[in-house]
């Protein structure tokens, strides 16, 4: 059993007094102004009279948008340490896919009103100026191709195509993006009328996309390599927890250098057969220690089932920590916790971490059969000798039977309120199914509870 002494103390977190998340998405916006700010500094009114330099006029300033909207998508997921504090990891994958519906949409709107407009300036048909456009433009070729990849990616991440396929083939033709990138760039410098002739501007656009790729490679590709060195992380044993259900402890040099703290997240890579294409998140289940990490995974599918497979002795990469499901988010000293599922690893994390600073904990935990109690006997001792892990208190509900047996949801406001009665004073923490969660975020709310005394972690990223 994991020691909380190892564990780095969370101490609550006072609520500042401005939104992080305000300030990004307010420094985005500025960013995207200066960027329109470049066409209309450059461009005489004498020069967009007439329907089409109007229409070229709008193209430009969509394919400006569209290209920057692609550099903001490519930074929200540079894993940079300081946006994911200030927004965390789930939140800007939602605004990254948020974002890729309008830019496909201004690339294709880019090509049409400038072609049009073109069209319409020197009187030949749209379809016979693209392929004029196309054929005889410096670089056109190559933007031609890099339109047709970021129309194949949005298409594939559309919901309705993205649920059929599977998440690695999915995965692999999402990476065909930074190709697409990297495809539509010279034909905007090349022929991009607020670049040809203002060295400024050009300066300016190449300087944005040099610090977005210095941020991807830093992040994404050196320090994880330079993490991987370091920790020597490997598998040291693969534990039965339940049906479905296995933990995988993860040993390592000076594991602590991580940051990680309970209830956090890491996108793990194991280096084995099926585990190599795509890193996958799995929450910590104990708190971290400097030689050891836990993760507790249910198998939903090829890569959660293969993992009961690992060999001890497998090398392990992992990136992050990421998330805000932390004790330093609890600050009333009172706290619910309810896992569902898989979810109840980093519940089981988080309970230690706030015992371990003397809260007064009460955890739900929920299953559909009595044997998906995975972690239980780990609640039953915490519940036992609160004093070893710190002079905070747990009572543990365990909460078993599907709804359709039941005839009831057993996690409405109502059995809340019986079962933990102070539940309206307390922070309260949610980890489990989609629908579960909504449903206990709903009851809560019910309960007069206000949104900073509810935290969820989902367990979907894309
Ligand atoms: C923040 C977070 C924390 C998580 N913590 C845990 C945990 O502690 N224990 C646990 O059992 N599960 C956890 N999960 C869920 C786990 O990541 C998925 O169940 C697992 O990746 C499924 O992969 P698969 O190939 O087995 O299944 P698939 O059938 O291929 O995928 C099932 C679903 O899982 C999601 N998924 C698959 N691969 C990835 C990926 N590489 N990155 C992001 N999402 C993916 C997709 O929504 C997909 O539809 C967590 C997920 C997130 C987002």
């Amino acid at each position: 059993m994991p020691g909380a002494a190892h564990g780095r103390h969370v101490p609550p977190r006072r609520s500042p007094r401005w939104s992080p998340r305000l300030a990004v998405r307010l420094a985005l916006v500025v960013w995207g102004a200066v960027v329109v700010a470049l066409w209309w500094f450059d461009t005489a009114a004498s020069s967009v009279r007439g329907a089409g330099p109007a229409m070229t006029a709008a193209g430009r300033v969509s394919g400006l948008l569209a290209a920057y909207l692609v550099l903001v998508q490519l930074l929200l997921m540079a894993r940079i340490p300081v946006l994911e504090r200030a927004v965390g990891l789930d939140r800007l994958a939602a605004w990254h896919r948020g974002l890729g519906t309008n830019v496909v949409l201004l690339i294709v709107v880019h090509v049409l009103l400038t072609v049009w407009g073109y069209g319409l300036t020197t009187h030949h048909q749209p379809l016979s100026e693209l392929v004029t456009v196309v054929t005889t433009y410096p670089e056109m070729w190559k933007a031609t191709i890099g339109t047709l990849l970021f129309v194949a990616v949005g298409v594939a991440s559309a919901r309705a195509v993205r649920r059929r396929v599977s998440y690695e083939a999915w995965y692999l033709l999402h990476l065909t993006a930074y190709l697409a990138v990297l495809l539509a760039y010279s034909h905007q410098t090349a022929t991009g009328a607020d670049f040809v002739g203002h060295p400024v501007n050009r300066l300016l656009w190449q300087g944005m996309y040099l610090a977005v790729a210095g941020c991807l490679v830093v992040w994404r590709l050196v320090l994880p390599a330079v993490a991987v060195g370091r920790h020597r992380m490997a598998v040291e044993r693969v534990v039965h927890e339940a049906p479905g259900v296995v933990s995988v402890w993860i040993r390592g040099r000076d594991l602590h250098r991580l940051g990680a703290v309970a209830g956090q997240f890491l996108l793990w890579r194991f280096a084995a057969r099926g585990h190599l294409v795509s890193a996958h998140p799995y929450s910590l289940s104990a708190p971290p220690r400097p030689d050891r990490l836990r993760i507790t995974v249910k198998a939903t599918g090829d890569h959660s089932r293969a993992i009961a497979h690992l060999r001890p002795g497998t090398p392990v990469v992992a990136e992050g920590p990421f998330g805000h499901f932390t004790a330093e988010h609890a600050s009333r000293g009172r706290t619910l916790l309810v896992g569902g599922g898989s979810g109840i690893g980093p519940v089981r994390a988080l309970t230690e971490e706030l015992l371990a600073r003397g809260d007064d904990v009460v955890v739900v935990h929920r299953v559909s059969r009595a044997s998906d109690l995975a972690l239980w006997q780990e609640f039953e001792r915490l519940a036992g000798s609160g004093r070893l892990v710190g002079s905070g208190r747990l009572v543990v509900h365990r909460v078993v039977g599907s709804r359709r047996d039941l005839g009831y949801d057993p996690l409405a406001a109502r059995f809340l309120v019986a079962a933990v009665p102070d539940v309206a004073e307390r922070d309260v923490f949610v980890c489990g199914p989609a629908g579960m969660t909504h449903a206990v975020v709903r009851a809560l709310r019910g309960l007069g509870l206000s949104g900073k005394q509810i935290h969820t972690e989902e367990f979907t990223l894309r």
